[in-house]
């Protein structure tokens, strides 16, 4: 039965029912003569109250959810209507409101809705709820111009483990694996387990690029599989397993939800028939650029001991056409594949942590190099200018590092430059100050490469320690035609000035670029007009022909 009760016009309570007292524990003596707040829970949306006056002045009559607390204390969800009773006369002389007690009904439909939704063993989101995730990971995705990947993961052999050991020791796997992959994924990333040995990822925001996309989620898939190696222990039983991945991409709204799926599991099996234990992407062209990378990081873990990397050498000239430095730029001389860029090998390294000895290989070659040009007086002014990757600069030890490197070749350290980038300042500043001061002090100098395409602050530009400002080869490649890249160049030089520093422009090819930068105060050109990088022996060639470079008076 339901509950009622009866107030007047005062809001005071003058009769409750029977069920009234059972469902709330007051009894009528206790009601009467109070107001119906005695009821509310605090935990009650104290907002719905506006919106009941309103319906009652309005219309008479108010229907909806409310939280009560019992004389007990016990909270429950009751479903109340509230209409008014008229007198003979026509006006409103009370109030009635009728209350069932749905908090069972609740319970019951929160169990439909984790059933509906989740893994039983698990936990996790089921299949149905990351189809509804995916559909809005999708759609976001296309909308912000964002890639991201579902992983498909299925347990190598588990059916066999399943069928030797019984069901219950394959569920204490799967519920380890469930804790193992919420470790793998970032906290924005939906995990599901589509029932069975299956489970799914969505991992979303993996950046505007589908190579970059594939890449992170590959390294995720790496992290994945590599958990899931590790050995499990299911009661009394020592157990080994891996998994295949199934990698696919989204990144348009033509992109399903359903297909993404359809791909994921294409993947998966093809992971499967090529030996388990393994990723493979849906996309052919991705998982053939997944080979070539796997196999370019393995040759370039031979370069450095096959002696392959050569460093190649680039002018960089001042007002009057002298050679007054150089830029060191790293070429792999691969037996195979020729010279390759280090555009494509750089981030291969800063991924893989090869960086940090080729780095060092960079900075000892280029210190031998100082060395010997101090024989010369043709070479004995010579900067020479050396590219520091993020990752290396980022290493604990990178100021003593680089301390034994400068003192054992014994050259004088105020010729070594150390080019920076404003990524690598912005990911810790305080830190990277640090560092440049110690190295500063050791007689070091530093350049900002590619100046203008990070989020360069004057705020925090006036607190490193710069000698020199490099503006980027995009500036200058169109600073005849495009005002705004004009302006930001005149912008770059004017603050380089201001702050006591050196300004290069890099990219320069041709006497149009360098007549606008000599004009607006620029003084030191490296580019193509003058010369390429090139081997140390035409470098060497090149100084003796100095005064033959293309500089007009
Ligand atoms: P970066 O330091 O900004 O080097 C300038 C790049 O512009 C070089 O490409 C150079 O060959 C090229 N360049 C020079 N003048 C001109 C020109 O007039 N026109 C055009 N279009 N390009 C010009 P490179 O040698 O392929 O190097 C690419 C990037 O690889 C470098 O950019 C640097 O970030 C990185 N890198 C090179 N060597 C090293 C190294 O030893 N260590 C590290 N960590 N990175 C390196
Ligand atoms: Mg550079
Ligand atoms: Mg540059």
């Amino acid at each position: 039965q339901d509950g009622m009760m009866v107030t007047d016009l005062n809001d005071v309570i003058v009769r409750v029912n029977r069920a009234f007292t059972e469902l709330t524990g007051y009894t009528e003596a206790e009601a009467l003569g109070q107001k119906p707040s005695m009821l509310t829970s605090p935990l009650q949306d104290r907002g719905v109250f506006a919106s009941m006056r309103r319906d009652i002045a309005q219309k008479g009559r108010w229907k909806g959810e409310i939280t009560n607390r019992r004389k007990s204390g016990d909270d429950f969800a009751q479903w109340m209507t509230i209409s008014s009773v008229h007198d003979l006369s026509g006006k409103v002389s009370h109030r009635v409101s009728t209350f069932t007690d749905i908090s069972l009904l609740k319970e019951a439909q929160a169990k439909v809705h984790n059933l509906a939704f989740f893994d039983p063993l698990t936990q996790l989101p089921n299949r149905r709820l990351l189809l509804d995730r995916l559909h809005r990971a999708v759609a976001s995705s296309a909308r912000r111009k964002m890639c991201g990947a579902v992983l498909q993961i299925d347990l190598d052999h588990f059916k066999l483990l399943n069928e030797t050991q019984g069901h219950e020791v394959g569920d204490q796997l799967l519920l380890e694996v469930s804790h193992r992959l919420m470790a793998c994924v970032r906290d924005q990333d939906s995990l599901a387990h589509q029932g069975g040995d299956d489970f799914l990822v969505i991992l979303e925001d993996l950046g505007h690029e589908l190579h970059e996309a594939a890449t992170r989620a590959e390294m995720v898939a790496e992290k994945i599989l590599q958990s899931l190696r590790e050995p499990y222990q299911l009661g009394t039983i020592a157990y080994n397993s891996q998994a295949s991945v199934g990698i696919a991409i989204f990144h348009t709204k033509e992109d399903s939800a359903e297909e993404v799926l359809k791909r994921a599991d294409t993947a998966m099996y093809r992971a499967k028939a090529d030996g388990r234990n393994t990723v493979r992407f849906f996309d052919p062209a991705m998982q053939a650029a997944l080979e070539h990378r796997i196999k370019l990081e393995l040759e370039l873990r031979r370069a450095l001991p096959g002696n392959e990397l050569q460093l190649y050498y680039q002018a960089q000239v001042d007002s009057v056409g002298r050679v007054v430095s150089a830029e060191a730029l790293i070429r792999w001389v691969h037996p195979e594949r020729g010279l390759v860029s280090p555009v494509q090998f750089i981030p291969l390294a800063e991924e893989s942590g090869l960086i940090l000895p080729i780095g060092t290989w960079v900075l000892e070659t280029a210190c031998a190099q100082l060395k010997e040009w101090e024989k010369s007086a043709a070479t004995r002014e010579l900067k020479l200018a050396v590219n520091v990757s993020a990752r290396q600069f980022r290493q604990a030890d990178f100021v003593a590092l680089t301390r034994s490197i400068v003192e054992q070749s014994g050259i004088d350290p105020r010729y070594l430059k150390l080019e920076m980038t404003e990524s690598m300042v912005i990911d810790n500043v305080a830190d990277t100050i640090e560092k440049m001061h110690q190295l500063k002090s050791m007689g070091l100098t530093f350049s900002m490469d590619d100046f203008g395409t990070g989020y360069s602050s004057l705020a925090y530009l006036k607190r490193l320690p710069l000698d020199q400002l490099k503006i980027d080869q995009s500036f200058v490649r169109d600073i005849s035609h495009d005002p705004n890249d004009a302006a930001i160049v005149q912008t770059i030089i004017t603050m380089g000035n201001t702050l006591g520093m050196n300004v290069i422009a890099e990219g320069v090819e041709t006497q149009e670029q360098l007549n606008f930068l000599r004009l607006h105060g620029c003084a030191t050109y490296q580019g193509y007009l003058f010369s390429r990088p090139v081997p140390l022996a035409e470098f060497e060639a090149l100084l003796e022909r100095q005064a033959a470079l293309n500089l007009a008076p």
